[in-house]
């Protein structure tokens, strides 16, 4: 079938959330089709193309000049299937967003989606069979939401050398942010996790990805570790002594927890700054927590006899068992930001984080949800019992300035 170009009525109304958006419909059904185009018109969007299989699919993507914002495809179609189609999208490092619909069952549907994200495409989302216009406008609204995603959520590759990161160390540049904790079901502020910063006299506020892993290489985590503690412990103090009940979380790289004396380091820098121990949190993440080194298992349960929390960070990202989990002391299970953010609108993430939600129940140790960006993410969160959640939509990290008068006005 030849690739057909439709340009819809246009809307009236400026607020339709399609309106301005370039769509590729992929359907081998001709009514099916025809349905899809028809309800996108009626969002609004003025710009639809079709095309009844991969191989056509990408003809049209050849002849058009303008990138497409969405792609709308079928999975099951002669020819070229959705899967190999959205092979060569992610090959030709296609960067419009996707979303899938299909007959297939809900199982398969997870496995699109992963399968999605293997190969580089930005899934917004499924749809089964018949499609909906109001599930068409949640992934449509999906699609601004991912593409005004901030700088600060931003990842790569570390941009600067250990020299300079020492530097920058050595002059004092960094500094811990903090990132507000709240009780699900009271919306009271527990604590906050502290996040290193660093303010870089040339490149404004840098994020971690650039620079932990450098000084996690090179063996030189340390001095970053110390600075992070003493700072948090010493504010943490200040709060406290304010009359706010909060605790602190930091982040603890499984690096150091290999140095059999380091239990005794941590609390020293945790005391001398007039804290004790019962109000921090260290966080391990949980690829870091499942070690196997007897040093690892010894620190962490002297740090738990000394009091400290332990928090299993980035939870479902390793592949722990409840044996392994049942080894260590833990006090709180963190489940990775990939799983919330997705969970809304994905069903293999949000079997993960309920069946993470129910791992920490059995375990009897606090949930916390991290990377929560929206109204629908924290609704859900309450709805499946998280203790704690923590994410943009409440609020980003800030300066540790800014943070008591934040928990002020929260309140
Ligand atoms: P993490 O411990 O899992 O921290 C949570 C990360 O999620 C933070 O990124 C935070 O800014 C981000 N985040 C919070 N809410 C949201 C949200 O709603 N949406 C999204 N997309 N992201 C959200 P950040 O600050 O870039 O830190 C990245 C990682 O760097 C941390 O992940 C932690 O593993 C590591 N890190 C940060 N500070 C330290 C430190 O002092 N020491 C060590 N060893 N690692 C650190
Ligand atoms: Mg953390
Ligand atoms: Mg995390």
């Amino acid at each position: 079938m030849q690739p057909s170009t439709r340009n819809g009525p246009g809307s009236q109304n400026a607020a339709l959330p399609g309106k301005d958006l370039r769509f590729l419909v992929v359907e081998d059904h001709d009514f099916q089709r025809r349905m899809m185009v028809e309800m996108l018109e009626s969002l609004g969007v003025r710009s639809i193309h079709e095309a009844s299989d991969g191989f056509s699919a990408l003809e049209v993507l050849r002849e058009i000049d303008q990138a497409f914002d969405v792609i709308v495809t079928d999975i099951d179609m002669p020819g070229m299937d959705g899967m190999a189609f959205i092979r060569r999208l992610g090959e030709a490092k296609v960067r419009a967003s996707l979303i899938i619909t299909s007959g297939l069952d809900k199982s398969l549907l997870g496995t699109m989606e992963t399968m999605s994200a293997a190969y580089g495409m930005r899934l917004l989302g499924t749809i089964e069979k018949p499609p909906t216009p109001q599930r068409f406008a949640e992934l449509i609204s999906m699609h601004w939401q991912v593409r005004s995603k901030p700088e600060e959520t931003k990842q790569g590759s570390p941009t600067f050398t250990l020299q300079q990161v020492l530097k920058g160390l050595e002059a004092e540049q960094f500094e811990p942010y903090y990132q507000p904790k709240i009780e699900l079901k009271t919306r009271r502020v527990t604590g906050a996790e502290a996040l290193a910063r660093w303010r870089h006299p040339h490149g404004g506020v840098v994020l971690p990805y650039a620079f932990i892993s450098v000084l996690e290489e090179a063996g030189q985590i340390a001095e970053l570790t110390w600075l992070m503690l003493a700072k948090s412990a010493r504010d943490c103090r200040n709060w406290r002594d304010a009359g706010l009940d909060l605790n602190v979380s930091v982040n603890i790289s499984v690096k150091l927890l290999e140095d059999p004396a380091i239990a005794d380091a941590i609390t020293w820098q945790v005391t001398h700054q007039g804290l004790e121990p019962k109000h921090v949190i260290l966080e391990i993440t949980e690829s870091a927590a499942m070690s196997s080194v007897g040093h690892v298992l010894e620190n962490l349960v002297r740090l738990r006899m000394k009091g400290f929390g332990l928090s299993i960070d980035d939870y479902g990202t390793g592949y722990s068992s409840l044996q392994q989990l049942t080894r260590i002391p833990f006090t709180e299970l963190k489940v990775d930001h990939s799983f919330v953010m997705h969970a809304a609108h994905q069903e293999s993430s949000r079997m993960i984080l309920e069946s993470s939600l129910e791992m920490a129940r059995k375990l009897g140790i606090t949930s916390v949800a991290e990377g929560a960006e929206t109204a629908e993410d924290w609704n859900l969160l309450r709805e499946c019992g998280c203790d704690l959640a923590q994410g943009f939509f409440v609020a980003r990290p800030m300066k540790s300035a800014d943070f008591p008068d934040w928990v002020q006005t929260w309140a």
